[in-house]
């Protein structure tokens, strides 16, 4: 059986890093239509419409999508696409896996470090709703609700206990924002206790910073808001060797779609310097996501071959290789 799929190329190094991505699919023998969607600044820019409906359209017709990173203007422009998207199919779950590679020399590499992040991704401060008040006086809105709070608790306790996981760790910042993270925090516990076989914690957002520094393998499954899932996820990827390794998922009820924690990268785009790594481990996602479990198995055990050998990987993780070499090098692992 053949899977339609909607591949984003998306922009910067977007574009290399999903064709290397969609090779490696293409190369587990898995049989993927790929349905190309375009979605990328210049195109936000020149028709002016912040998420296509060619886009929307695509992924309501496929429901799965692979989609390389968009940019998003600093301080000005157009409002996040990223964000648009998650919020438009009510992708509410971005659930980022975080684990040491072999041969990825990194400050922590002498522990084991394997946690998986749950962000809650469709409110918060990316709300969007800010507001001048007077001039040089502004406020943003952090909407925090009880319906999006209890469906990220229950997304993560459930894959927790479906996956043999131990431990949920809350993060917020309830003693400061009482209302918004309290309500975040009581319905964390009010599913925890739906899950007694799980051992549940919380952390203030700044103590958790620390503690995933000092002790990155504690940490099993991550429950945040938006924003600090946001940082987190970033400073997770930096115990493990950088962006170009993080993969990730964003689950809704009818839709699923993958792509990398990083983002579009203008400052290595277009010079074969990119990591696919964590596209193709978001299309690996993908594959089990599509039932294809023993593809994904093949593609994530080639890219931990590549890396294990430490012949073929890319400047961001001590490599030489270009974003073409280290691919050619995954597919030859699973032949
Ligand atoms: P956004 O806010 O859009 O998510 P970001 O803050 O995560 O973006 P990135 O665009 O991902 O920022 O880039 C941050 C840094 O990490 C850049 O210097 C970039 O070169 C590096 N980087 C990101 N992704 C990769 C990758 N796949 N391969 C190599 N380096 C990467």
């Amino acid at each position: 059986m053949s899977h339609l799929v909607t591949l984003i190329p998306g922009d910067g190094i977007g574009p290399e890093v999903s064709s290397a991505a969609r090779r490696a699919v293409d190369a587990t023998g898995v049989k993927i239509e790929w349905e190309i969607s375009e979605l990328n600044a210049d195109l936000i820019f020149k028709t002016g419409e912040s998420l296509p409906q060619s886009v929307v359209d695509s992924l309501e017709r496929t429901r799965v999508g692979l989609k390389g990173p968009v940019t998003t203007p600093i301080g000005g422009g157009f409002s996040s696409v990223n964000v648009a998207l998650r919020k438009k199919l009510d992708l509410y779950a971005n659930v980022r896996p975080v684990h040491s590679l072999p041969g990825v020399a990194t400050r922590f590499q002498d522990l084991k470090i394997d946690m998986v992040i749950f962000r809650e991704n469709t409110e918060d401060l990316y709300s969007g709703l800010e507001h001048e008040v007077v001039k040089d006086v502004v406020t943003a809105l952090k909407v925090i609700t009880r319906t999006a709070s209890i469906r990220i608790a229950e997304y993560a306790f459930q894959f927790a206990a479906s996956t043999g996981r131990k431990k949920v760790t809350a993060i917020h910042k309830a003693n400061i924002m009482k209302l918004s993270d309290g309500l975040f925090l009581r319905c964390c516990r009010e599913v925890a206790a739906r899950f007694p076989a799980i051992q549940y914690n919380e952390l203030i957002v700044d103590n958790a910073a620390m503690q995933l520094v000092v002790r990155p393998e504690t940490f099993d499954v991550l429950l945040l808001p938006n924003l600090y899932g946001d940082i987190v996820s970033d400073l997770a990827a930096g115990l493990v060797g950088g962006l170009g390794i993080v993969p990730g998922a964003n689950m809704g009820d009818y839709h699923a779609v993958f792509e990398a924690v990083h983002g579009s990268a203008p400052d290595i785009a277009g010079k074969g310097l990119a990591n696919p790594t964590a596209m193709m481990m978001s299309a690996a996602l993908m594959l089990i996501h599509l039932k294809e479990h023993a593809a994904a198995a093949r593609l994530q055990a080639a890219i931990e071959r590549v890396y294990a050998e430490n012949k073929h990987v890319t400047g961001d993780v001590g490599g030489k290789a270009s974003t073409s070499q280290f691919t050619e090098a995954v597919i030859a692992a699973m032949a």
